[in-house]
């Protein structure tokens, strides 16, 4: 990317970039199909429905592959390829046996980890970094997390025979395709389910790359099924009659659709959905480190992150210097390239996300909140938006209550820790929030009074297999991830 100023080898003038030469991700180690099946059996097969759609690269919209349109009959013959693996293979295998499958997984995803990253990239636009050191990385460490648990489920559950609850429909986001994929299959795997699972339509390929590690692992077929499409065949998979459980990763709106298809039978339910999560620094913390906290926490993902700390709220005392590092530190941001090792704003995943951003900070804008951007160049082809936040906000805004899901942060003020809580549990949300504070008490007792399944403290965005990750209120129920996230795939009662 051309950068607006140049070093000539000295150091920047204060606000000014590093000129750094490009440093692309080889592009050549991904094989791209020119089309993709539906992965149901162990296999790729046509669609029945006969019909494919395109899946784009959102930093330059090129073309990367046609992809299977699962259509009803399809969704079908899935659930019955799992509800078969189910009763025949998986739940017959012994806890030991199920956790080879898992580790052998485990272990493929890390000798593949650059194909994946490399991939997941192009297909949803986030910096190689992120899907590098990030999304990879995680995605393998949840299935050996869960590998460890598939013979240890009586110790999980003291007192409990554990037993599956059968086939479960799963449904990603298209944020983190692959670790929500990894977050989805192996807790029910561990837990002798068999699934079938639908990602979203902007990027199924790293779904379609973990079906080869399947096959290169030799899960059984039918043990897990991939069905690409769109939201009617998420629609379609919720609808079937013969899933014991259905779980969701995505919007609180199509979350409610789905609690009212799934209200009155037998299947389980588990959502994921929205947030508008606060990072809260007290005038104690170390300002910087913080800076850094809520530059990864909004602007590192584009803010497609469910958990973005998009409510920055600034104790008032040291509102101006936060206000001022913040506008320094976005116009050091690199935006562009996704594949290049340097960039740290990616490509917004869609044209439909990327007007949906656009619109709400123009919003912003009418209602009078004050807008502060990046002046960084952007690509001329693809789908980009500036690092941007936006001050004189208060919790009447729009921007302070809608999830924006870009990199737009809303910067708050407070007085009073009690005041700062008001403002973080006033949302309609509460999956995570953020404190930076130099004092271990402050932040205890002020973690106690957020709202939030998660709280940071003096960090952002850290996230371990062995951590429940889930929210409060509207941002859905159930954990993913730990004990938590097992006790959503095995039955209640046999205690
Ligand atoms: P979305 O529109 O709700 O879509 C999520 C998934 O549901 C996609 O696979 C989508 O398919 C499918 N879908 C759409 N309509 C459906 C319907 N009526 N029935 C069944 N499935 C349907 O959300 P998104 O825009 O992809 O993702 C962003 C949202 O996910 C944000 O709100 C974010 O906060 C949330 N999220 C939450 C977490 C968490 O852990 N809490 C994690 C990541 C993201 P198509 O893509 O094909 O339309
Ligand atoms: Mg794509």
């Amino acid at each position: 990317m051309a950068n607006r100023e140049r070093t000539n080898g000295q150091t920047p003038r204060d606000g000014a970039r590093w000129d750094y030469s490009p440093a692309p991700e080889a592009r050549n180690i991904v094989k791209i199909k020119p089309r993709y099946g539906l992965f149901i059996n162990g296999e790729f097969v046509e669609p029945k429905s006969g019909q494919y759609f395109t899946t784009i690269n959102p930093a330059n919209e090129e073309v990367l592959a046609e992809v299977a349109y699962a259509g009803p009959e399809d969704v079908d013959r899935a659930v019955r390829a799992a509800r078969e693996a189910y009763e025949k293979i998986w739940s017959k295998l012994p806890g030991k046996e199920r956790a080879k499958y898992l580790f052998r997984i485990a272990r493929i995803i890390q000798e593949r980890s650059r194909e994946f990253a490399v991939l997941e990239s192009l297909d949803g636009g986030k910096p190689i970094r992120e899907s590098r050191d990030v999304d990879i990385p995680l995605a393998s460490a949840h299935f050996f997390y869960h590998a460890g648990w598939a013979d240890k489920l009586e110790y999980a559950f003291h007192g409990r025979r554990p037993r599956p609850l059968g086939v479960a429909g799963q449904i990603i986001p298209w944020n983190f395709p692959l670790l929500m994929a990894a977050w989805k299959i192996a807790p029910a795997l561990a837990c002798g389910n068999t699934v079938v699972l639908k990602p979203a339509e902007t990027t199924p390929l790293t779904a379609l790359l973990l079906c080869e590690v399947f096959q290169q692992a030799e899960l059984p077929p039918g043990v897990v099924n991939i069905i690409t499409g769109d939201g009617q065949t998420g629609a379609w998979l919720v609808q079937h009659p013969d899933l014991d459980k259905i779980a969701f990763t995505g919007s609180t709106e199509v979350g409610k659709k789905i609690q009212k298809a799934v209200a009155g039978t037998r299947k389980r339910l588990t959502l994921e959905l929205g947030g508008k999560a606060a990072n809260v620094i007290f005038e104690d913390a170390a300002i910087d480190q913080a800076i850094e906290g809520i530059v990864n926490g909004i602007y590192f993902n584009q803010g497609h992150v469910c958990c973005a700390g998009s409510r920055l709220l600034v104790e008032e005392s040291i509102y101006e210097v936060v206000v001022r590092k913040l506008k320094r530190r976005i116009e050091l941001l690199r935006v562009g390239d996704p594949l290049d090792k340097n960039t740290d704003v990616g490509a917004i995943n869609s044209l439909m996300q990327l007007r949906k951003i656009e619109h709400l900070v123009q919003v912003g804008v009418q209602e009078g909140a004050e807008i502060h951007q990046s002046s960084c160049p952007l690509p001329e082809r693809g789908y980009w938006f500036r690092p941007t936040f936006f001050t004189r906000v208060s919790m009447a805004h729009t921007i302070a209550r809608e999830e924006i899901f870009g990199p737009v942060l809303a910067v708050l003020t407070f007085r009073t820790p009690e005041e700062a809580a008001e403002i973080a549990n006033n949302t309609r949300y509460g999956l995570s929030a953020g404190v930076w504070t130099n004092k271990g008490s402050k932040y205890l007792a002020f973690a106690s009074r957020l709202k939030a399944g998660v709280v940071w403290c003096n960090t952002y965005n850290k996230f371990d297999p062995a951590s429940p990750f889930g929210g409060y209120k509207e941002s859905g129920f159930g954990r993913e991830g730990g004990i938590h996230g097992l006790s959503a795939y095995v039955a209640s009662g046999e205690w």
